[in-house]
């Protein structure tokens, strides 16, 4: 008999979210999988857990925690906050238990993507998590711009180092959507901060802690607009003497559309115009 694997979800930041649930199971499986020892070993204390605790993080070979599962051992795997294998060590772990038909158990909690995303007040019928963006600002630019054409709820974890940069990148892409900023969820000092991606990019520096953006999906209407609408109301603009810039930039939001899409559609225009002329 193979042991059972418990992804048990710990608290975001408020210890009451621990469940009675996966208070009993960490008392009782043979090991705890952690992936931070001394973090989880704080939490242990809290609820007086005196089950045997091993490191398992992204460097940890999730292979060394096979073994004691094959041995009939029951292991409970922990993140340092919410959900293990959301954004967090487990989810290679998970994929090499099923492969040896291996019971995965969940045991559900805390996680920051959902208590943010019911909390934004936008649309939670449909919605992608998008984690973390790429470091690279080549990749997280070809991410954001994938991500540009979809209708749901857009939701990232991010670092609070980059967040003004990433919000203005995400205003340059995605054009001035609604997004919500869930701050500190749980803990003493959560805040919703509501507004466009432009305003909150203007509005953030360098928030202290943790936090989650979510951000409203292209608009179907937006997508379905005719190209000669916002096109005409550049031209316009550029005949009553606006420049390029400002005439991008006040079309992009006018419509909701990214200032990129605007900028194509221009070329895409100027260009028809010079093939019209060498005809
Ligand atoms: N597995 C976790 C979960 O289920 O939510 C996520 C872990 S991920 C490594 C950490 C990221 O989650 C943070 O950078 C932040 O974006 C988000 N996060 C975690 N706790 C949070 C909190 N209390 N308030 C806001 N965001 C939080």
């Amino acid at each position: 008999m193979t042991g059972i694997l418990y992804l048990v979800a710990t608290p975001i930041g408020n210890l009451e979210d621990m469940t009675f649930r996966a208070i009993n199971i960490l008392k009782t499986v043979d090991i705890i999988a952690a992936e931070d020892t001394r973090h989880t070993r704080k939490l242990l204390a809290h609820f007086d857990i005196h089950t045997p605790l091993i490191r398992y993080d992204e460097f940890v070979d999730a292979n060394k925690i096979l073994p004691l599962l094959r041995e009939g051992k029951n292991v409970a795997c922990v993140s340092d906050a919410g959900i293990p294998a959301i954004s967090d060590p487990g989810a290679d772990l998970v994929k090499l238990a099923v492969a040896e038909n291996i019971t995965v158990c969940p045991v559900p909690g805390a996680n920051a993507a959902l208590s943010a995303l019911i909390c934004s007040g936008l649309d939670t019928s449909k919605f992608t998590f998008a984690g973390f963006l790429p470091k690279s600002t080549k990749n997280r630019n070809e991410t954001l711009n994938e991500l540009a054409t979809h209708t749901e709820t857009l939701i990232f974890y991010e670092a609070p180092h980059r967040i003004k940069k990433i919000l203005a990148e995400m205003a340059e892409v995605f054009g001035n959507r609604p997004a919500c900023i869930a701050r500190e969820l749980t803990k003493i000092h959560e805040e919703f901060i509501r507004a466009g991606l432009a305003e909150l990019a203007e509005k953030i520096d360098e928030p202290r802690g943790e936090f989650v953006i979510i951000v409203e999906g292209r608009k179907a209407e937006t997508e379905t607009a005719p190209a000669e609408n916002f096109l005409d109301v550049y031209q316009n603009l550029i005949a009553a003497g606006t420049d390029k810039k400002s005439a991008i930039r006040e079309v992009a939001q006018k419509f909701n559309l990214s200032r990129r899409e605007i900028y194509n559609a221009v070329v895409d225009l100027e260009r028809s115009f010079e093939d019209e002329q060498d005809c």
